[in-house]
């Protein structure tokens, strides 16, 4: 793993996702190293050559930063975070997503958190206190055998069960984002996931080419269908209660 320390020029950044005003991301990489990760094309903005996966910028003052930008920004919704993972295990030391989050908490900014880590858990004490957070895991099957698969860096889906469940405890508005689809149990991941988030988003797999011979080597092929795609999104907002 390549890690590197970078001044970033800004932190805030302005975002077309729906229903986000600005994007937060304190990392440039991620060691959760997603092989269907769309936000491999961030290499573009670093010299590395490495594979996604294998290497991580610090922006080592987003603090400073962002409090600076905190003072002239209209006070709307902050995605933590849109092309990296916030609570990758490099969080554990540096920190750099609590001190983001303790500044927006001082201004009041609306903040949406996605992260696929536990350790969203350290910072309870200060998601608890905004007037408006919500903070999403992101599950993709109920299988880990396939999280080992597509998701080699990440926490187990026991460990994101978990962590939604102890978000809930402590009166934390969730989301799950089940995207991509991978091969899963529909009925197990619904049964399970009752009761835990306040709503459910669900997404395809958006770049089928970067996985596909993932697919053919583990002989999961179906699971690219269309049919398998529909049917699944269909018995999970079923099962979930929760529309997409
Ligand atoms: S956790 Fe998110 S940002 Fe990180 S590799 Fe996986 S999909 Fe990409």
């Amino acid at each position: 793993m390549v890690i590197n320390k970078v001044l970033a020029k800004s932190i805030l950044n302005k975002s077309n996702i729906p229903g986000v005003s600005f994007c937060l991301n304190p990392y440039t990489g991620c060691q959760h190293a997603c092989r269907y990760c769309y936000a491999d094309f961030m290499k573009k903005y670093t010299n590395h050559l490495e594979p996604w996966g294998e290497f991580v910028d610090i922006k080592i003052n987003a603090e400073n930063i962002l409090s600076k930008e905190l003072k002239k920004a209209p006070k709307k919704r902050v995605l933590i975070s849109s092309v990296t993972d916030p609570y990758q295990p490099l969080e554990k030391e540096y920190g750099l997503t609590r001190k983001c989050i303790q500044l927006l908490l001082d201004h009041q900014f609306p903040v949406s958190i996605l992260t696929k880590s536990p350790l969203v858990e350290r910072d309870i004490d200060l998601l608890r206190n905004f007037q408006d957070c919500e903070v999403g895991i992101t599950i993709t099957t109920d299988n880990d055998y396939y999280r080992k698969i597509f998701e080699p860096g990440a926490p187990s889906i026991e460990e994101r069960l978990n962590t939604l469940e102890r978000l809930k405890k402590n009166r934390i508005k969730t989301y799950v984002f089940i995207g991509p689809i991978l091969p899963m149990d529909v009925k197990v991941l619904g049964d399970r996931l009752k009761g835990l988030a306040d709503r459910v988003v669900i997404d395809k797999l958006n770049y089928p080419s970067k996985v596909r011979k993932i697919y053919q080597d583990y002989k999961i092929g179906y699971a690219l269908s269309e049919d398998y795609l529909r049917e699944t999104t269909r018995a999970l907002e079923e099962i979930a209660g929760v529309p997409a």
